[in-house]
């Protein structure tokens, strides 16, 4: 056999091999016969990680998909020219932008409501054919109703779409489709990766029509999750409700601490109604005392434990100004409008011992609230 040919088709003898975990399918098409056909449609490392979150969530399908953006990408595609839809206007500023981009390209009518605020709900437009909000709300972690917006938007148009980004809720703490919602999707980038090195997303539905419609795009997109990348996510997840748990423990006593600090003039949590959202994780906002928002890059610096990047809900804890971060696509007038000022500072605690992030916090907040240094001219 000639050295290329050998190569090209020596292929190890892996029958008897066990792998205890499943092995990485780095490939992306299968040989006629397989159940499956070409990485782009599907693969078994894809697979795993959507099963492994549909029971979590007890959804009937999970599609995962490239990244959190992919995935409400993937819901926008089912929108026609000529319909309307709403979109809360607390959430995730990558999310607005691509909705609203989106809207105005394809000719779709964009309402955009604080779907958290008395009597919202009951003022969504009639013919709404898709809505799509984050609750907890990002930022300021107010409720949206998910029951309630379902009954509102199928009273006019059953086939209509409600859309939970479920990201900052988790699928331990909240079930969209048990009060249904059409749709739960995740950014798997964030508490599901848990170590801020692999990117993805994932869309939850029992509705037999919508997975067909998501796989199809997903297919004809190109935007699935790379097999690397579910593997990791995999594996991820095999930590993550242990994560979760210490994040959540470390983060309600931190609401408490917080509050009783002099630099710190608003706390925001989320309220656990036991119904809807039945615990809450790692991520809450502060507000700084308005004096010392001018020195926030100094509070980073201050800061041992903390990182300043944009990743969230990992084993290390980080801290982020949404103004410039998290919704810096935004215009000002757009952040103006959500309340969204640059004291609001998002913190996500990791699974540090919860003494030294006070201690940090303690000491890096009171820093910054010590005179400036000058300089004594003589
Ligand atoms: N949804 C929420 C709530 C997010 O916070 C983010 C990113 O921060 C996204 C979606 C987008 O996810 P990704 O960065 O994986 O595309």
């Amino acid at each position: 056999m000639d050295s290329i040919t050998r190569c090209l088709h020596t292929r190890s003898e892996a029958n008897g091999a066990r792998p205890s975990v499943t092995p990485l399918y780095q490939n992306s098409a299968f040989d006629a016969g397989s159940t499956y056909f070409y990485t782009r449609k599907n693969n078994p490392n894809v697979e795993e990680f959507e099963q492994v979150v549909r029971e979590l969530e007890h959804a009937r399908h999970g599609v995962a998909v490239a990244t959190g953006m992919a995935a409400i990408r993937t819901c926008l595609e089912q929108l026609r020219p000529g319909d309307s839809m709403v979109i809360n206007s607390l959430v995730y500023g990558c999310s607005f932008k691509l909705v609203q981009r989106f809207c105005e390209r394809f000719n779709v009518h964009l309402k955009i409501m604080d779907l958290s605020s008395p009597g919202a709900i009951e003022a969504i437009p009639n013919g709404t054919r898709l809505v799509l909000f984050e609750t907890p709300t990002n930022p300021f972690l107010k409720t949206v109703d998910i029951a309630k917006v379902a009954q509102a938007v199928k009273a006019s148009d059953p086939s209509a779409l409600v859309v939970v980004d479920n990201t900052w809720a988790t699928p331990i703490y909240q079930h969209p489709l048990s009060l249904d919602a059409d749709v739960s999707l995740h950014s798997a980038t964030k508490y599901m990766s848990g170590h801020s090195d692999v990117m993805g997303g994932i869309l939850l539905t029992d509705r037999d029509d919508l997975a067909e419609a998501f796989r199809q795009e997903r297919f004809y997109s190109g935007a699935i999750l790379d097999p690397y990348a579910a593997w990791l996510l995999r594996r991820s997840m095999q930590t993550f409700g242990v994560r979760l748990e210490r994040q959540a423990r470390t983060t309600a006593g931190m609401r408490e601490f917080l509050k009783g600090l002099p630099q710190v003039q608003n706390v925001y949590y989320p309220e656990i109604d036991g119904h809807q959202l039945r615990g809450y994780g790692g991520i809450l906002f502060i507000e700084l005392r308005s004096d010392l928002v001018p020195r926030y890059m100094e509070l980073l610096s201050a800061l041992r434990y903390f990182g300043s990047g944009t990743g969230m809900a990992c084993v290390t804890s980080m801290i982020a100004q949404p103004y410039t971060g998290s919704h810096a696509s935004m215009t000002d007038a757009e952040k103006d409008e959500m309340g969204l000022s640059r004291g609001i500072v998002r913190l996500c605690f990791g699974l540090e011992e919860p003494e030294d992030l006070r201690r940090d916090l303690t000491e890096a907040l009171a820093f910054i609230d010590q005179p400036v240094a000058t300089s004594v001219t003589v």
